[in-house]
Order: structure tokens, then sequence, then C-alpha cells
């Protein structure tokens, strides 16, 4: 085990309860600092360390065969409620982030919300919570708030706690108690797979919640921006249990193109043209101008939102796998 200029072990410096929890990403084999990194007991595969942070993305290609339910049509048992609904504020709620603690960053576009942010769950020391394509970071101090031990998972970059795949997850079964994803499915190979690993990952009654991208400009290598309908596929077929799904009125699809592609740079502008469109298409829908598929009066935000967010929890009986 090498040392940090602290003198502390990087098995240490990660906490006893992350080890624990990770896994090698191929083959789910047992982790355990060795010579040059990280080595799987099962498999022999050895993963680089840079510092504390182990590179636990995969090394060759892992070949997964993903089930698939296809149901008889119409389709009863995945089909989503006609309309998505404004996330309410948990009146329970363990974690409450009044809005001048959250960053600005985070509230627009496809953001965090107080109301989403109600139903984290809360825990102890031991438990973890990870933040999924956690990037710089930023979300760290949110994540502390529920009391959760931090664990940031990423692609690239030295700040995310571990380094890994959303298809492959390095994190062993019923391993995590909190999954919390901002705009990130979207931007793995593969959404329906990497909701299953995320399902397989936590414990029974574990938590996964998110946000989606729907009608945003391609960002970053997005890839499978989806929509209402989809975004249940994904979670239903994973087995989450669908507490509450979104569309973000806030964050209308013309303004998320304008704002992310059309006019990169012109914040104000964009906001502006897109605030003209958004007013002539809620004066259309009151109008009753909106095409039949639309109910009357309503602007239905599902076919017109930047994105979606979501609530869902792995069944507390039964582990998903
Ligand atoms: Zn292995």
């Amino acid at each position: 085990v090498r040392r940090n200029m602290n003198g502390q072990s990087q098995q240490l410096e990660l906490g006893p309860e992350v080890w624990a929890a990770l896994a090698c990403p191929d083959c789910g084999g047992e982790l355990a600092p060795g010579a040059g990194g990280v080595r799987c007991a099962a498999c022999g595969t050895v993963y680089p360390m840079s510092g504390t942070q182990p590179d636990l993305r995969l090394r060759s290609d892992k070949h997964v065969a993903v089930e698939a339910v296809v149901r008889p049509y119409p389709r009863g048992g995945i089909r989503p409620p006609a309309r998505p609904r404004p996330i309410p504020f948990n009146s329970s709620a363990k974690v409450d982030i009044h809005p001048e603690k959250l960053a600005g960053a985070l509230l627009s576009g496809n953001g965090l919300t107080r109301e989403l942010a109600s139903w984290f769950p809360a825990g102890d020391k031991t438990g973890l919570a990870l933040d999924l394509g956690s990037g710089n970071g930023r979300l760290r101090p949110i994540f502390e708030l529920t009391g959760f031990q931090y664990v940031g998972l990423d692609v690239e970059g030295s700040e995310p706690t571990v380094l890994g795949l959303g298809e492959a997850l390095p994190f062993k079964e019923s391993s995590i108690d909190f999954v919390f994803a901002l705009a990130v499915v979207a931007h793995t190979t593969n959404p329906f797979l990497t909701c299953k690993e995320i399902a397989r990952v936590l414990k029974p009654g574990g938590w996964f919640i998110g946000t989606t991208q729907f009608l945003e400009a391609c960002a970053m290598n997005s890839r499978h921006h989806v929509t209402f309908n989809g975004l249940w596929d994904w979670l239903d077929s994973a087995g989450f249990e669908i507490l509450h799904v979104e569309a973000n009125a806030d964050w209308s699809g013309i303004r998320a193109i304008l704002q992310m592609g059309y006019l990169p740079s012109r914040f104000g502008l964009a906001r502006g043209v897109a605030a003209g469109v958004d007013s002539l298409h809620r004066w259309w829908a009151r109008r009753r101008l909106m095409p039949e598929t639309t109910p009357v009066g309503e602007m239905a935000p599902e076919r017109f939102a930047g994105g979606f967010r979501f609530v869902t929890r792995v069944a507390a009986s039964t582990n998903s796998t």
C-alpha cells in the first residue's frame, strides 16, 4: 500500500466502507491494493491508482447480455401515467436545501431543485452516496448534507473519488444507499444497462434520483436524450419503483436549444428569444390551437421540456439484479 503525503495509506484515505463496496468492474471480484495499483483477486486484472484515486474503468471489452422483457401490446406493465407531474416538496424531508445554498449553476437548466433535493435520503456516516458523473465534485457539499459518505465517480479527471463507467460500475451488489445522477445517464453508451447497474449496486430500498436531457442541444458528447415515455422505460425495465417524474417547467426545449446550441454565450439574447416563443406557445395553448394530441389548454411540458427530473427507489424486499 502506497502512502500519501500525510503518511496515511490509500486504503484509509478512501475510507474502509468505500473499499468494502468496490469490486472489479469486469468480473465483480474483490479488489485489494497491491503492487502497481489495485488487483482483482478473482480475474487478476490490475487497475492503476493515481494518488488516492483508483482507476476502475474497464481494461478490456466486457461482453454483457442485457435481459429485456417485451410485453404484449398495449404495454400495460410499462405504460407511464398520461402526464408527468411537478415533483412536490417532500413534507418529511430529511434534507432541506434552501435555494441560497444551491449554487446558481445547479439551479439553472436541468439542475437540482429544492423539491428534488427534499427526496434525498439521509444516512449515517457508514452508508454510501454515489455521485454518478461527479465531474469536478461541485455537488459534494449537497451530498454531505445527507450524512452519507460521498463517492464521486466519473469517466475521467482527477477530482472523482474513483474513475469508472456507468455501464460497468465498480461496486458490489447492494453496496450503495443513494445514487444521484444530474443529467448523466444520457452520456452513457447504453442507458438501459446503466440503469440496471445502478439498481444492482443499490441496497434494497435504496434511492436513485436525478435529471435527464430531452430537448437540449447535445452537450459534452451526450448520446441518448430521452422522451418522457423513454425515461419511464429506462427506469421501469431496471426494476425501479418510480415515485415522481416531472418535466422541467423552467427549462423549455426552445430555451435549452437556444442557450446551449444556437446562441451560446449569448444567454440574455437566447433567454429573450425563448421567452417570446414560449409566450406565443402559451397563448396558442390557451386559444386551443394546439394539435389534438395535446390536452386542450395545457402546454404539455412533457412534449416541450428541455429535460426531466425523477425520484425512484429499488424495492425494499427484493434485490434487483
Ligand atoms: Zn476481476
